[in-house]
């Protein structure tokens, strides 16, 4: 049981590691993971691509905001991505290429970096240098060093079973004990309701298909990260399936 009334709690990865990092430095703060390690879901299975121009407006705020502290850790490698549409996509390509600061490209040119795109499919393509690969593993132990360097506690195997209120306190139950605090943070993502705890399921097929591109032969390290159209500006995207 913590009993300092600034404390913060996590359940999470890299949104929760994140902030209690930063939290760490104003107050007590405890990491709360479900798993016996960090990294087990979002965060360790994504792509990993750092887009400064992708997403919602305040989303592109905090990537901007962000770029140069994961610059100086490190964390990014450079990788350019790539926006592929057909014919009849026009309009939204026009709009992507604008927003994303896209440069149009030839279709030959697309598949000459990538070579499963289908010629017969795609009419369009645009790419930019200037994208990067984050190394989530480094930037997940560098935030967890800084947090515990502040002092904060982070456990694992320590998924929350219940929570509940008194006087002015959350106090939040887990196999390893009650833990007590006057700000919670819900990091937990996917698990942060019911209905959307299906997503750890929702991952396999991407699994399966990547997989499945690699039994072909084919080497993804080199590949660009690819968009379709009309996506860039929402909180979506997909493997376009070119
Ligand atoms: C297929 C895919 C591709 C993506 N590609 C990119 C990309 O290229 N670039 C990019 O920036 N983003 C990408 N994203 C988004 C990015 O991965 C997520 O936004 C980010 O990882 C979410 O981090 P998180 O900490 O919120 O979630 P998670 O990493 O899922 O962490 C949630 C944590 O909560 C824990 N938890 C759940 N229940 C409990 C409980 N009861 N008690 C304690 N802990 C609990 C879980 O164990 C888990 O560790 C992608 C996402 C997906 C699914």
């Amino acid at each position: 049981m913590t009993h300092d009334p600034r404390l913060h709690h996590h359940r999470w990865r890299v949104a929760g590691v994140s902030v209690a990092a930063r939290l760490s430095h104003l107050g007590s703060v405890t990491l709360l993971e479900a798993e016996p390690a960090f990294g087990y879901y979002a965060s360790g299975r994504s792509p990993a691509l750092f887009e400064e121009f992708y997403g919602l407006p305040p989303t592109i705020a905090l990537n901007r905001a962000s770029l140069d502290r994961h610059r100086d850790a490190g964390v990014l490698s450079p990788r350019g991505p790539m926006l592929v549409a057909r014919a009849d996509h026009r309009a939204e390509y026009d709009t992507d290429i604008t927003t994303l600061s896209l440069d149009p490209i030839s279709v030959e040119e697309a598949r000459s970096v990538v070579p499963i795109l289908n010629p017969k499919t795609m009419a369009l393509a645009a790419r930019r240098e200037g994208a990067w690969d984050i190394n989530a593993d480094l930037l997940l132990q560098g935030l967890l060093r800084e947090a515990r360097a502040n002092g904060a506690e982070a456990l694992t195997a320590a998924p929350v079973q219940s929570i509940r209120r008194e006087r002015d306190r959350w106090i939040v139950t887990t196999p390893k004990g009650e833990h007590e605090a006057r700000i919670l943070v819900n990091a937990a993502c996917a698990w942060i309701d019911r209905i959307a705890a299906s997503a750890r399921w929702a991952l396999r097929p991407i699994d399966d298909q990547l997989r499945g591109f690699r039994r072909r032969g084919h080497d993804l390290r080199g590949w660009e990260m690819i968009f379709g159209v009309g996506k860039a500006g929402t909180a979506s995207w997909m493997l376009a399936s070119f």
